[in-house]
C-alpha cells in the first residue's frame, strides 16, 4: 500500500463495469479508468497532475486513511499508518499503511481498493477533479491493484471475471467509506499535521471511531 511509480500491467484488468461516468480505457501497455493525459510520459511523472500546493501530501494522505478506515470498517487493526516528511514538490511522495491483509480476497479486495477510493473522493470534495488528476490517483494505486491481482491468483480466482475484479473491490470500498468520511478526514488530517509522519495504532483508534460494517 505504498506509492510506486509503476503503471498496473494489462495483465491485471478487464474492462468490466467501471465506476460511474468513467470507463476503463487502454494506454500505453496498462488499464485506467482515466485516459493518460497526453503531455505525460514516462512512469516518474504520475502525480505531475496533482500540482496545486499541498495536493501531493493531501492525496497520500487521503489515500492512506481510505486503506486504514476500510480496514478497520472490515474489522482488521491497523498498526501504523505514515506519510514520507518532506517537500511537497517530490514526485511519488510515499506513505504507507501497516496492517496484516487478510488472504480472503472478499476482505482484502476493498482494503486495497480504498485507498485510490478515497482518492477520488477528495478529488470531488476538493472541486479539482480533472481526468488528469485522476489518472494520478490511479497511477498512485497501482501497487495496491497489483496487489490484489496477486491476491486473486493465489487464491487460483480468474481476477478479471470475478466480481469485475478491482471494480468490485472499488464498489466495496465506497460502502465502506462512504458512512465513515469524517473518520477519513480526521486521520488524513491528523496525518498532515504530525510532525514525526506517523501514526500508531493507539493513536489512529483515539482519533477515529470507525464502526465494523458487516
Ligand atoms: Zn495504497
Amino acid at each position: 500500500m505504498t506509492a510506486t511509480g509503476r503503471p498496473p500491467s494489462a495483465a491485471h484488468h478487464g474492462a468490466g463495469p467501471a465506476a460511474p461516468g468513467l470507463r476503463w480505457v487502454f494506454n500505453a501497455g496498462y488499464w485506467s479508468r482515466a485516459p493518460q493525459p497526453a503531455h505525460l510520459s514516462g512512469q516518474d511523472q504520475i502525480d505531475a497532475p496533482l500540482d496545486w500546493p499541498g495536493a501531493r501530501r493531501e492525496h497520500r494522505a487521503h489515500h492512506e486513511a481510505g486503506h486504514v478506515v476500510a480496514a478497520l470498517a472490515a474489522g482488521v487493526p491497523v498498526a501504523r499508518i505514515w506519510l514520507a516528511p518532506g517537500d511537497d514538490q517530490v514526485a511519488g511522495l510515499g506513505g504507507g499503511t501497516e496492517l496484516h491483509l487478510p488472504e480472503a480476497w472478499e476482505l482484502a479486495g476493498p482494503i486495497l481498493a480504498a485507498g485510490e477510493v478515497a482518492a477520488q473522493r477528495w478529488l470531488l470534495h476538493t472541486g479539482r477533479w480533472s481526468d488528469a488528476a485522476a489518472w494520478a490517483v490511479e497511477m498512485s494505486a497501482a501497487d495496491d491493484r497489483r496487489r490484489l491481482a496477486a491476491a486473486a491468483e493465489r487464491a487460483d480466482l480468474p481476477y478479471v471475471e470475478h466480481h469485475g475484479g478491482w471494480d468490485s473491490a472499488c464498489a466495496r470500498a465506497r460502502q465502506l467509506l462512504a458512512p465513515q468520511w469524517s473518520a477519513v478526514e480526521a486521520i488524513a488530517l491528523q496525518l498532515l499535521q504530525e510532525p514525526g509522519g506517523t501514526l500508531d495504532k493507539r493513536a489512529i483508534e483515539d482519533l477515529a471511531n470507525v464502526f465494523v460494517i458487516p
